[in-house]
C-alpha cells in the first residue's frame, strides 16, 4: 500500500492545521473551563468544508475517510473536544446514513449537515447496553403508518445541540441483535426530549446528553434499511468510526509532543536544555514512533473502507492502537513538563484528560481486542 499524501491531502491538512491553530487554539482552555461548544466555529469550519467529508458530492460533501481522518487529527492536535463533535457528527451518524438509508432520505438530511449549518448524533448506547451492543432495549412498535420509540440513551456526543438522531432500537428484546432497527430522527419529534450530562473529566467543550424517547413518532419512512438491519448496520457504521476514532487520538498524541518538544527545548535544568539529556531524547523517539505507526494504522484502515473492503480488524487495530497511544503520550508528555505540566494553565493538562475517553468509547480497548482476536480465530479456521 502506498501512504504517500497526494497533494490535495497536503492542502487538506495545512489548511485545516492553519484553522485549527488560529481559530481552536486561542480559546480552547476556556470552552474546556466552561463545558461550551461553539456553534460560531463549528460553522466556520462548515465554511471551510470540513463538516462534509465522506457525504457524497451531490449532497455538498467531499472526499472521503482518509481525508475526514486527515481533518480530524489536524482538529484534534488542537482541540480535542472540536474534533468529537466533527466525527460523532459525520463518521458516525452521517456516514451511516450516507451508506445505508434511501436517496430520499439521504437528500433531505445530509447537505445541511455538509454544509456545517446542522450537526447529527449517533444514539446507541444505553444505561443496560454498552459493550453489549446487542442488548439494545429501546423499544419501537409501528402504528398507523408510524414507529412509537420508547427508551433512554445516555452518553450521546452532540445530544443536546444535534438537529438530527440515528438511533438504533428493537422490536423485541428478546431476539437481541436480530431484532434491530435504525430510525432518523428530527429534533422537535414529539415525545423527544434530550438533557446534558455534565462534569465530565475531558471532552468538556463537546457536548454530551441523554437522549430520552417517550411514545416518539417516527415516520416509518425514517427507517434506515429494513428491520432486522439495525445491528448490521450499526457494526458496519463503527468499522468506518474506528479509525476516525483512531486519527482523534493520533491528533492528541501528537499535539501533546508538539507541547512536550516546545517545554523540554525552552526548559533549562543542570546548566543546559532538558532536551538534551539522553534520557529525554529516548522519550520523545519513543512518542514520535508510536504515532507514526498509529497514523499509518489509521490510514490503512481508512484507505481499505475508502476502497470498499472489509476492515473490521484493521479498523478495531488502528483504534486500539491510536487511543494507547494517546494515553501513553500525552502521560509522557505531561511527565516531561514536570510541575507545570499539572496546572490548568498549560494545555497539557486538558490533553491528558481527554485521552482517557478514546480508550473507552466506539468500544473499549477491551472490545477492540475481542474483535481483533475474533477476527485472527476465523481467518485461521478458514485457511485450515
Ligand atoms: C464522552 C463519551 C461520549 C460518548 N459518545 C457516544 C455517542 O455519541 N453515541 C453512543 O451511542 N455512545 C457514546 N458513548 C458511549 C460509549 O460508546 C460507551 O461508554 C462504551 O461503549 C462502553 O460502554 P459502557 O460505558 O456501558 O461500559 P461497560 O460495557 O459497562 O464496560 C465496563 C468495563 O467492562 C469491560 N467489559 C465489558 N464487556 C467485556 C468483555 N466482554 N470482555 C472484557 N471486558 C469487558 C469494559 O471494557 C469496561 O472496562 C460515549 C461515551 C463517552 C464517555
Amino acid at each position: 500500500m502506498n501512504f504517500t499524501l497526494s497533494e490535495s491531502d497536503i492542502l487538506l491538512r495545512r489548511t485545516v492545521r492553519d484553522f485549527a491553530v488560529k481559530e481552536l487554539e486561542p480559546a480552547a482552555r476556556e470552552r474546556d473551563a466552561k463545558e461550551e461548544f461553539s456553534w460560531p466555529l463549528y460553522r466556520k469550519m462548515g465554511k471551510l468544508g470540513i463538516t462534509g467529508l465522506g457525504i457524497a458530492p451531490e449532497r455538498d460533501g467531499s472526499g472521503g475517510l482518509l481525508q475526514t481522518a486527515i481533518a480530524v487529527e489536524e482538529l484534534a492536535r488542537s482541540d480535542p473536544s472540536m474534533a468529537l463533535s466533527l466525527l460523532a457528527s459525520l463518521s458516525l451518524a452521517s456516514h451511516g446514513i450516507e451508506h445505508h438509508a434511501g436517496d430520499a432520505l439521504k437528500n433531505r438530511y445530509l447537505p445541511p449537515i455538509a454544509r456545517g449549518e446542522k450537526i447529527a448524533a449517533f444514539g446507541f448506547t444505553e444505561p443496560e447496553a454498552g459493550s453489549d451492543a446487542a442488548g439494545v432495549q429501546m423499544l419501537a412498535s409501528k402504528k398507523n403508518g408510524k414507529y412509537l420509540l420508547n427508551g433512554r440513551k445516555i452518553f450521546i456526543t452532540n445530544g443536546d445541540i444535534a438537529n438530527t438522531f440515528l438511533v438504533f432500537a428493537t422490536t423485541d428484546r428478546a431476539k437481541r441483535h436480530k431484532g434491530m432497527l435504525a430510525f432518523i430522527v428530527e429534533r422537535g419529534s414529539k415525545g423527544l426530549s434530550t438533557h446534558k450530562q455534565t462534569e465530565k473529566m475531558g471532552m468538556r467543550a463537546s457536548s454530551t446528553a441523554e437522549v430520552l424517547f417517550d411514545d416518539c413518532e417516527v415516520p416509518a419512512g425514517n427507517l434506515v434499511g429494513e428491520e432486522g438491519q439495525g445491528f448490521t448496520i450499526a457494526m458496519e457504521i463503527v468499522d468506518g468510526s474506528r479509525p476516525i476514532i483512531g486519527a482523534q487520538a493520533t491528533g492528541i498524541a501528537q499535539g501533546s509532543l508538539d507541547l512536550a518538544m516546545r517545554h523540554v527545548r525552552q526548559r533549562k535544568q543542570f546548566g543546559q536544555a532538558v532536551a538534551d539529556f539522553q534520557g529525554v531524547q529516548w522519550m520523545l523517539a519513543d512518542m514520535a514512533t508510536k504515532i507514526d505507526a498509529a497514523r499509518l494504522l489509521v490510514y490503512r484502515a481508512a484507505s481499505m473502507r475508502d476502497q470498499g473492503l472489509s476492515s473490521t480488524k484493521e479498523s478495531a487495530m488502528a483504534k486500539l492502537f491510536a487511543s494507547e497511544t494517546a494515553m501513553q503520550v500525552a502521560t509522557q508528555a505531561l511527565q516531561l513538563h514536570g510541575g507545570s505540566g499539572y496546572f490548568k494553565e498549560s494545555p497539557i493538562e486538558r490533553f491528558f484528560r481527554d485521552a482517557k475517553v478514546t480508550e473507552i468509547y466506539e468500544g473499549t480497548s477491551q472490545i477492540q481486542r475481542l474483535v481483533i482476536a475474533r477476527r485472527l480465530l476465523a481467518e485461521a479456521a478458514a485457511q485450515r
